[in-house]
C-alpha cells in the first residue's frame, strides 16, 4: 500500500505502475500541459504539478520514500531532496535525450547526480531460469591524477562566468518543443576553475573527471517481472561536489511466442482435436523450463471448447519466495475442416453422440426461416451494416454455403 496516491493521480496512473507506463503517461500529459502548447495558467499550474510527479515517481529513491512516507517524507531533505529540477528541466531532459536519458550533467544546484536507467531485456525462459548479464558502462569518475580537484591543491580559483560549473546553458526553442543545450563555458573552458596553466592537472587537463569503462554484473534472479528495478547504488556517474546517482536497470520482459505471464502464472493455449476432447488422449508441449509438459485427458473426460484448466505449481517461481504459481491452460477444440463427409459416418455419430436438442419455438410465433453464411469482414462491418442490410435480406446470403437455421 502506497501512502498517498496524489502524484500517481495527477499522470493518470496505478501506483503499481512501470517505468514505461510513467514514462508514456508523463509524455502524454506533459505534451498537452506544455506552455508552448497550453498558454493558460491552469495548464502552467498543471504543467509545474505534473513534473514535479513525474520527477519524484521516475526516481526509484524518492518513489519510495513518496509510497511510503507521503509528500511529507520528500521535504525532509531526503536524498537529493525537492526542487532541485525545474518543470522545464525534467521536459528538456525527457524530450531532448534519448528514450533512457538520464545522462548529461546539468548538475545545477542538487547534491546527487541522476539516475541512470538501462532496461534489459529477458526472455521468459531466463526469467524463469534467471541468468547474469554482464554490461559495460562508460561512466564518468572524478580524475585519479587530481582527485577531482583540477590542479595542484590551494592554486585554483572558482570560474565566476559559470559559478564553477564548467557550462552555461542555452535555450533553444525546435518546432513545439524546447530544447536547453549546454555549452562549454568560453571563460574556463569548462574547467569550472581559473588555474595558472601550469598548475594544471595533467592527466584530465584540468577537466576534472575522467571517462572509465566498468562492466556490471547484473543477476536477473528467477521470478523477477517486467519493470522490476536493479538498482547499483552511487555507480552513476561521479562529478565534483556531488553525490553520484544510481545505475538502474529495469527488466523488461519480451513478449512469449507461446506463454502469457500475469504475476506468477502463466498462460497457455493448448488445441486438441474432436476426437480427443471428447474420447481422450494426450498432449504435450515445451514449458519456459526446458522441460515437456505432458497431459493426459481421460477418455470421457470431454474438454469444451475455451475449458480453462489449471496446472498447479507450473507457473513462474517466485522471485525470493520460493514456490511456483500455477499455468492455466485454455483449450480449443479443432473441429474437422471443410464439414465432415459421408453420411454412415454421421450415422454413427447419431447412434454415440447425445441426442440432438430440439429448436423450441412457442405455439402460435411469427417464424421467419434464415440462411447462415460466413462472416465477411467488409460486407459485414458494424459501420456499414446499416446500408448493407436491406440488400443482405433480399439476397439471402447469395454465395455462401447456406446453412438452415436450427429452427426447423
Ligand atoms: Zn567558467
Ligand atoms: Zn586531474
Amino acid at each position: 500500500m502506497v501512502k498517498d496516491t496524489k502524484y500517481y493521480d495527477l499522470l493518470g496512473v496505478s501506483p503499481s505502475a512501470s517505468d514505461t507506463e510513467l514514462k508514456k503517461a508523463y509524455r502524454k500529459a506533459a505534451l498537452k500541459y506544455h506552455p508552448d502548447k497550453n498558454p493558460s495558467p491552469e495548464a502552467a499550474e498543471k504543467f509545474k504539478d505534473l513534473s514535479s510527479a513525474y520527477e519524484v515517481l521516475s526516481d526509484e529513491q524518492k518513489r519510495e520514500i513518496y509510497d511510503t512516507y507521503g509528500v511529507e517524507g520528500l521535504q525532509g531533505g531526503g536524498p537529493g531532496g525537492m526542487g532541485g529540477m525545474g518543470a522545464d528541466d525534467i521536459f528538456s531532459q525527457f524530450f531532448g535525450g534519448g528514450s533512457f536519458g538520464g545522462m548529461g550533467g546539468a548538475s545545477r544546484g542538487p547534491q546527487r547526480g541522476r539516475d541512470i536507467k538501462h532496461s534489459i531485456s529477458c526472455s521468459l525462459e531466463e526469467l524463469y531460469k534467471g541468468r547474469v548479464a554482464k554490461l559495460a558502462l562508460n561512466k564518468t569518475i572524478l580524475c585519479k591524477g587530481c582527485e577531482g580537484r583540477g590542479g595542484k591543491l590551494g592554486k585554483i580559483k572558482k570560474c565566476s562566468s559559470c559559478n564553477g560549473q564548467g557550462v552555461k546553458f542555452v535555450t533553444r526553442q525546435m518546432g513545439p518543443m524546447i530544447q536547453r543545450f549546454q555549452t562549454t563555458c568560453d571563460v574556463c573552458q569548462g574547467s569550472g576553475d581559473i588555474c595558472d596553466a601550469k598548475d594544471r592537472c595533467t592527466d584530465c587537463k584540468g577537466k576534472k573527471t575522467q571517462t572509465e569503462r566498468k562492466i556490471l554484473q547484473v543477476n536477473i534472479d528467477p521470478g523477477m517481472k517486467d519493470g522490476q528495478r536493479i538498482v547499483f547504488s552511487g555507480e552513476g556517474d561521479q562529478e565534483p561536489d556531488i553525490t553520484p546517482g544510481d545505475v538502474v536497470f529495469v527488466v523488461d520482459e519480451k513478449p512469449h511466442e507461446k506463454f502469457t505471464r500475469k504475476g506468477n502464472d502463466l498462460y497457455y493455449e493448448a488445441e486438441v482435436d474432436l476426437l480427443t476432447s471428447l474420447a481422450g488422449g494426450e498432449i504435450a508441449f515445451k514449458h519456459v523450463s526446458g522441460d515437456y509438459i505432458k497431459i493426459t485427458i481421460l477418455p470421457g473426460e470431454v474438454i469444451a471448447p475455451n475449458a480453462l484448466k489449471v496446472i498447479e505449481n507450473q507457473g513462474m517461481p517466485i522471485y525470493r519466495q520460493g514456490g511456483r504459481g500455477n499455468m492455466f491452460i485454455k483449450f480449443s477444440v479443432k473441429f474437422p475442416a471443410n464439414g465432415f463427409a459421408g453420411e454412415d459416418k454421421l450415422k454413427l455419430l447419431e447412434q454415440v453422440l447425445p441426442a440432438r436438442t430440439k429448436a423450441v419455438i412457442p405455439k402460435g410465433a411469427e417464424v421467419d426461416e434464415c440462411d447462415l453464411v460466413d462472416v465477411d469482414p467488409y460486407k459485414h462491418n458494424s459501420q456499414s451494416r446499416r446500408d448493407a442490410h436491406d440488400s443482405d435480406d433480399e439476397e439471402g446470403g447469395a454465395g455462401g454455403p447456406g446453412v438452415q437455421c436450427a429452427s426447423q
